[in-house]
């Protein structure tokens, strides 16, 4: 897995050392990390670990009680949110309701005091940006909720800002618009080539939108990758936990040729897992194993590195595959993903069933406590 960013390029915005209190609360707590031109940059977290505190300082709401924010190199405490490069597209979307789409588009370019000739034409550029010619004259109430999502869209790009920040911008649309439109915003961004960074709680949006994807817990961003280095390459048992499904086999980690031996529990057998990682002998580790990597089978796998035996204790029908919790006889759960291929009624395995589940020395991440 590459890792995102060319070494040569020097970075769109980048946080120096930030802190923002609120009081005696710290939520931003001493931050330092880069985001590049271009990119399509995601923050992830759960509520209240301080997504739209950082964004709300980019856009210049907030001002960091220490350390710096810098945009293109210069140090944006002085510039007032107005001035700066970015603007921001609300969930809300707050559009105009008196004003026809033509007219919210055109809105800050005509504040802004451009010649109208040049408004006409960035108006009608927006409007085929975000497929909306033919609702140019409608008021937003005469247009569905994904056209007004784009609406707020076309507006917030009009006067070409360097960067965007979208705060939870799907978040009005049902399951399925929702879908569809992450594909046209990244569709829009890529043809702009404007940096957007995102605040969502989705993490499967995040996912699928982002060149990279910021975890975030309690005010510091503990992981920002690509989405696949995320998801395979975690870098703490909170990241493995909080993206996808997870298994976490807590035991003792010892060095033992290429790789190492984990000792886990009562009566299991000893697990082998190689890691980039180092670890000392008996020193703490946990395994992290998503079900997709894990096999399920009736029988005793021949030659598998790891295998373990289980109870199936529940079953989550996925439509395409299923996922069986299967629990050892030490009370570890461990999840496993197998296709469902054939009918419903001739299912492969059911509750109860007494099954083996095998994987890799590679198939998990091994990590510290
Ligand atoms: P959510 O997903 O719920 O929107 P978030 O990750 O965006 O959450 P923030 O809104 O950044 O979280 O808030 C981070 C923390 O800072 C929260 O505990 C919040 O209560 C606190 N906070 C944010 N703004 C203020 C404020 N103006 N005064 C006091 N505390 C604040």
């Amino acid at each position: 897995f590459e890792p995102w960013n060319d070494p040569n390029e020097s970075p769109l915005i980048q946080f120096k050392n930030v802190t923002k209190r609120f009081g005696d609360f710290t939520a931003i707590d001493n931050q330092s990390f880069d985001i590049y031109a271009k990119e399509f940059f995601a923050l992830l977290g759960p509520s209240g670990c301080g997504k739209t505190t950082l964004m709300r300082m980019l856009a210049g709401f907030e001002t960091p009680t220490e350390g710096t924010i810098l945009l293109g190199g210069q140090d944006i405490a002085p510039i007032p949110p107005n001035k700066r490069a970015v603007n921001m597209m609300f969930q809300s979307y707050a559009l105009f309701p008196h004003l026809s789409v033509w007219e919210n588009i055109a809105f800050g370019l005509k504040r802004d005091g451009k010649p109208k000739p040049e408004i006409d034409a960035r108006v009608d550029e927006m409007l085929k940006l975000t497929r909306l010619e033919k609702f140019a004259k409608r008021k937003p109430h005469q247009i569905s909720g994904g056209q007004r999502q784009r609406v707020a869209l076309a507006r917030s790009l009009a006067k070409a800002p360097k960067l965007l920040l979208l705060d939870e911008p799907l978040g009005a649309l049902d399951a399925k618009l929702r879908q569809d439109t992450q594909f046209e915003l990244m569709d829009i961004q890529e043809k702009t080539g404007t940096t957007f960074v995102i605040v969502t709680h989705d993490q499967e949006e995040a996912m699928t939108v982002a060149s990279r994807v910021a975890v975030m817990d309690h005010g510091k961003i503990i992981q920002a990758d690509t989405p696949p280095r995320i998801y395979e390459m975690p870098n703490s048992v909170y990241v493995a936990d909080f993206i996808g499904d997870v298994t976490i086999i807590t035991g003792t980690a010892t060095p033992q040729g290429d790789g190492y031996d984990i000792t886990f529990g009562e009566g299991q057998p000893t697990l082998r897992a190689k890691s980039d990682r180092s670890f000392t002998r008996d020193q703490i580790c946990h395994l992290a194993i998503r079900p997709e990597k894990v096999a399920i089978s009736a029988d005793k796998p021949e030659g598998a590195a790891n295998a373990v035996q289980g109870k199936i204790l529940d079953i989550a029908y996925l439509g395409n595959l299923s996922t069986y919790h299967v629990e050892l006889s030490n009370g570890q759960i461990v999840k496993a993903q197998a296709a469902n291929t054939r009918r419903l009624s001739a299912r492969p395995f059911t509750w109860e069933d007494d099954v083996w589940l095998s994987w890799t020395e590679t198939a998990g991440v091994l990590l510290e406590s």
